[in-house]
């Protein structure tokens, strides 16, 4: 089976985290300070702050932003859930806006009208989080300029896009927003195995992070309410938890920066090889805005499935039994079970739902060969024709 996403792990890779087992630092040591450093020395940002999943970044990242009862946070239906469930951590409610059923991103037209209708009730969002869908980049510029009219605050999710541009700077400067994250699931650009980071320029933000990753303890004297009273001494100043990551982590995520804009840029000669060869079938490809280079996570297409007469899950089930890994990103997170308990409904982000109704994400990662692509363009043909 040809998966839709896969790890590229080298020697190199190998060796950097058997050398962290012989160090002295297991958990929480030099490799992590270290792949922070990196990180916002390649994002172009002031501060990063790893942690163990993108879901526990984007947590923190909230918090840090005061989210809490009686706020509103918005994101995309189109998302894996820890992008809204972020908010419910911290007893906020969540609401969506739907997406540009070009690009799939949260529209910021469809932003535009839901800020206008929620001003002056006490429905306006505290927090706004963009999803980076596919690792293209959300319109980033007038979201934040919604943000300065509106009064909020962004966290970009670019768990798809770490390596990825907008207006000519790497995601992750935070440019256009307060917090980005990243999450380095084996399934996305690089790995950590699990793994999770927060960008920011914002030194408050950058040391609240810290001090929640790690069970809200600080040994700072500058934060400490009174003198040290010995070398033990240490206090907790906030509720916090334990999302480290291991140095065990940051040093395959070192390593395996190193081959970042190599992978970037093998994804791009696949997707240009997916244009040229399913450009005949009838199914919409991706589209790129300009305004952005892609990590390209994902490469999503949408059946016509008036022309091929077959549903939806007909077509799937053939791409599964013809060898190919397909999946499907991403069920809109409104219409899970959990999320219909809180009242929301089908039909209430029509484009995010009519998406999915016609989705499906096929085999793209740095380490699929030219062959193997062959074989999966083989089997669309077949399946597709
Ligand atoms: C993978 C993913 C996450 C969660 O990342 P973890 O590191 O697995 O916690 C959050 N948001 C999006 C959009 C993702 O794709």
């Amino acid at each position: 089976m040809t998966p839709y996403g896969k790890q590229d792990i080298n020697q190199a890779d190998i060796d950097a985290v058997i050398d962290v087992l012989s160090s002295d630092f297991l958990t929480q040591g030099p490799q992590v300070l270290l792949f922070e450093k990196k990180m916002s020395n390649y994002c172009g940002s002031q501060f990063g702050v790893a942690t163990n999943s993108a879901t526990s970044a984007l947590h923190i990242a909230c918090l840090a932003l005061e989210l809490g009862h009686g706020d509103y946070l918005w994101t995309s239906p189109n998302t894996f859930v820890a992008s809204a469930n972020c908010a419910l951590y911290c007893g906020a409610q969540v609401d969506f806006v739907d997406i540009d059923p070009k690009t799939y991103n949260l529209c910021a037209n469809e932003l535009e009208k839901k800020l206008q209708k929620a001003s002056g009730t006490k429905k306006l969002p505290k927090i706004v989080i963009p999803v980076h869908f596919a690792g293209q980049s959300c319109n980033m510029e007038r979201i934040y300029q919604l943000s300065k009219e509106y009064g909020f605050k962004i966290i970009e999710d670019a768990s798809h896009a770490i390596g990825g541009q907008y207006l000519g700077k790497p995601v992750g400067s935070c440019s256009y927003s307060d917090i980005t994250v990243f999450s380095f699931h084996p399934v996305k650009i690089i790995t950590t195995a699990e793994g999770g980071l927060a960008m920011t320029n914002q030194s408050g933000l950058a040391e609240k992070m810290r001090l929640l990753r790690s069970h809200g303890i600080t040994r700072a004297p500058e934060l400490m309410t009174k003198q040290a009273v010995g070398g033990w001494y240490y206090q907790q100043i906030e509720l916090g938890f334990n999302y480290r990551m291991t140095d065990i982590q940051a040093a395959l995520g070192i390593s395996q920066m190193q081959r970042l804009s190599e992978f970037v840029e093998k994804r791009h000669v696949l997707q240009q090889r997916y244009h040229e060869y399913l450009k005949d079938l009838p199914i919409q490809l991706p589209y790129q805005s300009i305004d952005s280079y892609s990590a390209l996570h994902l490469y999503p297409i949408q059946l016509d499935l008036e022309c091929l007469r077959k549903t939806h899950t007909q077509v799937f089930d053939k791409l599964r039994e013809g060898g190919l890994g397909v999946n499907l990103h991403y069920i809109p997170v409104h219409t899970q079970p959990y999320y219909q308990k809180m009242g929301f409904r089908e039909g209430d982000f029509p484009e995010a739902e009519r998406y999915y109704s016609r989705a499906v994400s096929i085999p793209l990662y740095q380490g699929l060969s030219f062959e193997q692509q062959d074989d999966v363009v083989a089997v669309l043909e077949k399946v597709l024709q």
